[in-house]
């Protein structure tokens, strides 16, 4: 038996108005991996991955609207035309599949289901024996949890062991435009879940936000080795206009509006991260799920205290999460 060391990241898709206007310049640049608190990127280490419907659903929206969403972001990442951008055949879409399996009763934690799972009582995820309650900023409309192993050097270092997202169904009420709009709650934020979960798909695929907005304590690199901008100089327009429009309608930008649905489609920089991450298979790697995690071996631990990151005055209605392990920080 090995023994597994497990942590995980925490991420969350978020709320701003970017600036539009017609993108240029290097579009398949500027996609950012997440890693392990030791910098290794992760990923899945196999070619399939699953998520599960928690059946307990949204109050906004019925379980079988939800599936059909959820169906329909992991779709936006994954039909042919945009596989298409990774090696040209797309009769073969991405390496890494990602199946929808029928709704059951799930919770946030490393139980080797992925659950897509709606907060409505209370915005934390809870305590489950291994991992202490953490509860997450009213701002953010959603996180996804990675556990991961980390152990430099060992095949598995930064493979992703489970994901899970999610949704904050307190703060937002969560629609979807053009299909669904339901009575938006009282003292709440309408977000498109759409948006929102192709958003959380790309976190689930290991890509990490295009600007730095300090929750992590490091700058992050992006494909090209350049350390990604300040999302402050990003909104500021301090930047490259090329490369601000590059950052701020990809799909992994760290913030949206309410009524966005930008998000839905994934840019060619998106795309260009999830195909380098899982290339076209030579030799296919197995299909395979996981098993049930053995006691003892499966072990999440620390996690780091959700920390806002408020950039003020500038018409920014949420905040971005993004979390490593860092056992001085443990809660
Ligand atoms: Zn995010």
């Amino acid at each position: 038996m090995t023994r597994r060391s497990a942590a995980f990241a925490v991420m969350a898709a978020l709320l701003a108005a970017p600036a539009a206007a017609p993108a240029s310049g290097l579009p398949t640049d500027g996609w950012v991996r997440s890693r392990t608190d030791k910098g290794t990127p992760i990923f899945w280490p196999g070619s399939c991955a699953w998520l599960v419907p928690d059946t307990a659903a949204s109050p906004d929206l019925p379980l079988a609207t939800v599936v059909q969403i959820i169906d329909q972001s992991v779709a936006n990442w994954q039909t042919p035309s945009h596989a298409a951008n990774c090696s040209g055949a797309a009769e073969n879409p991405d390496y890494l599949q990602i199946m929808v399996d029928p709704p059951a009763a799930g919770e946030a934690k490393l139980d080797h289901v992925n659950v897509v799972k709606f907060r409505s009582d209370k915005w934390c995820r809870p305590a489950d024996g291994a991992t202490a309650e953490m509860c997450y900023s009213s701002a953010a409309t959603a996180i996804t949890t990675i556990f991961y192993d980390s152990q430099p050097g060992q095949p598995n270092d930064g493979n992703i062991v489970d994901a899970d997202i999610e949704l904050n169904d307190i703060d937002f009420t969560f629609v979807w435009i053009d299909h669904v709009t339901p009575t938006v709650k009282p003292n709440t934020l309408k977000a498109d879940l759409e948006n929102t979960l192709t958003h959380e798909i790309g976190h689930f695929q290991g890509l990490d936000h295009t600007c730095w907005d300090h929750v992590s304590a490091t700058q992050p690199v992006d494909n090209t080795g350049q350390k990604i901008p300040d999302c402050a100089d990003v909104i500021a327009h301090r930047i490259d206009p090329d490369q601000e429009q590059r950052i701020v309608q990809a799909t992994m930008y760290n913030y949206a509006s309410p009524t966005e649905t930008i998000k839905r489609m994934p840019k060619l920089n998106d795309l260009a991260g999830v195909c380098t991450i899982y290339p076209q298979p030579i030799d296919p790697k197995s299909c395979t799920r996981p098993g049930p995690p053995s006691k003892g071996c499966a072990v999440a631990t620390g996690m780091a205290p959700a920390r806002p990151t408020w950039l003020s005055g500038i018409g920014l209605i949420a905040i971005s999460l993004l979390a490593l392990r860092r056992r001085s920080r443990r809660p």
